[in-house]
């Protein structure tokens, strides 16, 4: 089912909750009003005087003023049932539009996309060798890595500068499916050994596109030529057309890259990177240096010495730990890295244990709560975010 539809269903079932809450409130503070009405006139009664013409002047009074407690009470429900009633009706009328424009806007990509993808699959050879130039450009250690950074930030504004409008429209609900592309690269160490293996590889990206699909409406494809999609189909099934193992042997610079330090965000290893995804990931090229819809390349490498996995902002790729066996210690990791390349940063284990970006050292003082790294989820805020990164686009 599309996404916009099963969501639609979601809100309009919260619609008839509220509803179905607000009359049972409606008719308990009804019965509440009446029994206080009663209370109040029997202690009137008690407390009249005994002697006529005053007991009978009192017993008027406290009747009159009952009856005007009954009546009060019996308005103010109906206007209670009433508000409750429209509200429900607003609820539920809201809901048809921003699904009908969020379905309407599928149809509309859906059909666009079939065009500019078959395009981009014969032009976008040209133009990703105009690009290749320029990330060669990028390459060059330090350097290269500046002139990329700028590049990077610059083209991050202006994309997300264009999603202004999309942005305050998800934040109203109406998330359409737009598409994250990666490219993902298996490096074999100095014997030539893959340092991980295709399963572990299309698990990491499995749950990655299974989250993403569910809770931000993004759909995580390969970037790769003739690659159609659609937002009336669920979230992608990996295969191992989705990864590549890199032809040729990597020494420790690559394999094995701490993940906090100047050099491997400018030096050698983040120019080894660089030329590996400009040649194994070439066909997004022209997208990688005009940063709209920009591939996340995911390097499974042998080991991120001071962490799992680790992007580097404001760059195009991310590195994961590989590892030979499954489950690895966290199968949430490239989800992760690719929230941290569509600028997501990290949040308190405390606040959500499940949370895709939650981490201990995030919390002061850390905290000893693990992360629950096989289910992981996004919050609201999160999946705007995601939303407006130059990553992700309807196109
Ligand atoms: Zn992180």
């Amino acid at each position: 089912m599309p996404s916009c539809i099963a969501w639609g269903e979601e809100k309009t079932q919260v619609c008839s909750e509220t509803a179905d809450q607000g009359y049972n409130e409606c008719s308990q503070s009804e019965d509440q009003g009446y029994n206080s009405c009663s209370q109040t006139a029997d202690q009137g009664y008690s407390e009249c005087c005994t002697w006529w013409p005053c007991s009978w002047g009192c017993k008027a009074l406290v009747w009159v003023s009952n009856v005007v407690c009954v009546a009060w009470t019996w308005v103010s429900n109906i206007v209670c049932v009433a508000w409750t009633w429209i509200s429900n009706v607003v609820c539920v009328a809201w809901t048809w539009i921003t699904t009908a424009v969020c379905v309407l806007w599928d149809v509309v990509t859906t059909i666009v996309n079939a065009i500019l993808v078959t395009i981009e699959s014969i032009v976008g050879w040209v133009l990703s060798a105009v690009a290749f130039v320029v990330e060669l450009i990028e390459a060059i250690p330090f350097v290269g890595a500046i002139i990329r950074f700028i590049i990077n930030v610059v083209t991050t504004i202006v994309v997300m500068a264009g999603s202004v409008v999309d942005f305050v429209l998800g934040a109203i609900g109406i998330r359409p499916e737009k598409i994250l592309r990666v490219c993902t690269v298996i490096l074999k160490d100095e014997k030539g050994n893959a340092v991980a293996t295709n399963e572990v590889a299309r698990q990491f990206l499995q749950l990655a596109c299974d989250v993403y699909k569910r809770d931000a409406n993004v759909r995580i494809v390969p970037s790769k030529a003739f690659q159609y999609n659609t937002g009336f189909a669920g979230a992608e099934t990996v295969d191992d057309s989705w990864i590549m193992v890199d032809g040729s042997n990597s020494d420790s610079t690559l394999l094995d890259v701490p993940c906090g330090s100047a050099n491997s965000a400018l030096g050698l290893p983040a120019s080894g990177f660089q030329l590996k995804a400009s040649t194994l990931c070439f066909f997004g090229a022209w997208r990688r240096v005009a940063g709209y819809g920009a591939p996340v390349t995911c390097f499974i490498i042998r080991d991120v010495t001071d962490a799992l996995g680790c992007q580097v902002m404001f760059t195009d790729y991310a590195t994961i730990e590989g590892s030979l066996t499954w489950p690895p210690p966290s199968p949430r990791t490239l989800g992760h890295e690719v929230g941290h390349a569509c600028l997501l940063r990290h949040r308190c284990v405390d606040e959500d244990n499940a949370n895709m970006m939650g981490t201990q050292d995030e919390c002061s003082p850390a905290s000893t709560t693990l992360p629950d790294r096989a289910n992981p989820r996004f919050s609201e805020w999160q999946v705007l975010v995601i939303r407006a990164s130059k990553h992700v686009t309807y196109f």
